[in-house]
């Protein structure tokens, strides 16, 4: 284990040599999508055609033998961490996950029959909530019912991980975790500064996280994710340096550090957060640039927007061959083209439809007692759709838009056809986030924390004019 410590505000920190472009800031922080599906999740809608979805599902030809990716959201919480947006119920009775889990076998039931049982599962992820709020007993049961109706793998390639809490598990439950079959753990840190912590309502200090990174190294999992978070009340330059002194210390193998959304119209728990204590766009701007500073610094490589990976890790290896994939759960190898998401607010992407189950925990509860399906809203997706949705996850995985072979995939003239992105993207082109030929739109290293906005130029649902976001709820870019 390594040990680490000391307050940064106690340290002699030198201020790091970066300085943010603050014009830049003021002219791009504005609402946007995350582009975790395009279209957004704002599109979906209740009266999506239903019975086409069913049809297609339970005529695709591909359905026997087609890969599948899983999701698997286990609400439940035990405490409530004032920056979290997820779709979570805080709880400590012990009956909630049990209910919870007798819907949830109804509704893998009803989705394998739907979806296809014999179909190999790639890729399956649980996550929150807090997957690990349920005990080992009902870990290992709902582990056996997914086995039971779907084709999960012991073999061969594939990625089964889960988001653990790392202030309620123990070495034990990892233990079963790893003879469960999961080969990546992805641990919620956030941040390591103590302030910040107490801001946040979640304490869990390096001391504890340290033997926890060691147990899951001995269990030789695959893989380690940290999740981190900026723009946190009382985060500034010197509190992320030490942040990631201690990350880089335990050295995960993946790092995804995630903007923080202050929206507390829409989350209540974020009244609890001091709006005066946010850092501002500025400032939010300089930790996103320490942290990929630091973070190449020591070796990671910068993946899509805003995750890093070792070098020898499997998303990197992707990135470089144009494998990378962008979904709710952020980038990803592209080992399924169907994701099929189970539990309250799940989202699926199925053939040519998103859906969405009932966010709601009562009626996602009332739709499966009644034997029906829990999908409340959705979308097709339509030709013009999958184009856009090609042109945007080229640009946010791949860092590029090949306009050629986006010609060739849908039979267009894209010069013609996105003449007037072309001309917006102009403007950011003279900003140096970006550089346009006939054949290729390249995002250089200053459009990286801009990714967002140079993907919303694309996004015909936000508008003709891309700055035209006033009735859509999107966190700010920066
Ligand atoms: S951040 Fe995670 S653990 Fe905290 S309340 Fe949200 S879902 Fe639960």
């Amino acid at each position: 284990m390594t040990h680490i410590s000391s307050d940064p505000r106690q340290r002699d920190s030198k201020s790091p040599d970066f300085f943010p472009d603050s014009a830049l800031a003021a002219k791009y922080n504005r609402p946007g999508p995350r582009y975790t599906s395009y279209p957004t999740a704002p599109q979906f809608r209740e009266d999506f055609p239903k019975q086409q979805f069913l049809k297609q599902m339970l005529h695709g030809d591909d359905k026997k033998t087609a890969p599948l990716s899983l999701y698997v959201h286990l609400p439940f919480c035990h405490d409530i961490c004032y920056y979290c947006g997820c779709n979570k119920i805080v709880t400590r009775d012990k009956n909630a996950a049990s209910d919870y889990l007798r819907r949830l076998r109804t509704e893998i039931e009803m989705q394998s029959r739907l979806v296809g049982a014999t179909r190999p599962v790639t890729q399956m992820h649980w996550g929150g909530g807090t997957p690990n709020h349920l005990d080992n007993a009902e870990i290992t049961e709902l582990m056996h019912t997914l086995a039971s109706h779907f084709r999960l793998l012991d073999k061969g390639y594939r990625e089964y991980s889960i988001e653990i809490d790392p202030r309620v598990v123990s070495c034990d439950t990892i233990a079963l975790l790893k003879g469960l079959g999961f080969n990546r753990i992805s641990l919620g840190i956030q941040d390591f500064d103590p302030l910040v912590q107490k801001a946040i309502n979640r304490i869990q200090p390096y001391q504890q996280i340290a033997p926890l990174v060691e147990c899951i190294r001995t269990n030789d999992f695959r893989s380690l994710s940290f999740d981190l978070i900026y723009g946190l009340p009382h985060q500034d330059r010197y509190t992320i340096e030490e942040t990631l002194r201690k990350v880089i210390a335990l050295r995960p193998d993946r790092i995804a550090c995630y903007s923080y959304a202050h929206l507390p119209e829409r989350f209540n728990s974020q009244r609890a957060i001091d709006r005066l204590s946010l850092p501002p766009a500025e400032e939010k701007l300089l930790l996103q640039h320490i942290i990929s500073h630091r973070l190449q610094e020591a070796g990671y490589h910068h993946i899509g927007m805003d995750h890093y990976v070792l070098p020898e890790d499997e998303l990197a290896i992707a990135q470089q061959e144009g494998r990378l994939q962008r979904n709710f759960q952020g980038y990803s190898l592209d080992m399924a083209e169907d994701l099929l998401g189970l539990g309250v607010s799940a989202i699926s992407n199925l053939g040519d439809f998103y859906t969405q189950n009932e966010r709601n925990l009562a009626a996602y509860y009332s739709h499966l007692d009644r034997g029906e399906s829990p999908v409340y809203r959705g979308c097709q997706i339509n030709p013009q759709d999958k184009l856009r949705r090609f042109i945007i996850m080229s640009l946010i995985c791949d860092l590029a838009l090949d306009i050629t072979e986006c010609n060739r995939r849908f039979d267009i003239d894209f010069n013609s056809e996105f003449q007037h992105q072309i001309d917006t993207l102009r403007d950011m082109e003279s900003d140096e986030l970006l550089l346009i030929s006939r054949d290729r739109i390249e995002i250089q290293a200053g459009g990286r924390p801009f990714l967002r906005n140079i993907c919303m130029v694309f996004d015909a649902y936000l508008g003709a004019d891309p700055t035209d976001i006033r009735s859509a709820r999107f966190s700010a870019t920066i």
